[in-house]
């Protein structure tokens, strides 16, 4: 039973970065699940030019899509 946690915690994987619409720093848990994988902590985004984003849960609940056309806002 120990060894099946252990094995899931290696292929669990942390992404770090800023939320793209606060800037806030994002800590999200990428988990395996029986269906696929999880996130914990927020939200990971696919942008057009196919770089990977992440919203905090907060903005993410305000707007889960990616606004590409307003990166030139601050
Ligand atoms: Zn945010």
């Amino acid at each position: 039973m120990l060894e099946i946690l252990n094995k899931m915690f290696e292929s669990s994987v942390t992404f770090k970065g800023k939320c793209i619409d606060c800037g806030c720093d994002v800590i999200i848990d990428i988990v395996p699940t029986s269906s696929g994988y999880g996130l914990n902590g927020g939200a990971l985004l696919k942008s057009s030019t196919d770089k990977c984003c992440a919203k905090c849960p907060d903005c993410y609940k305000a707007n889960p899509k990616l606004n590409d056309q307003n990166s030139a806002q601050r």
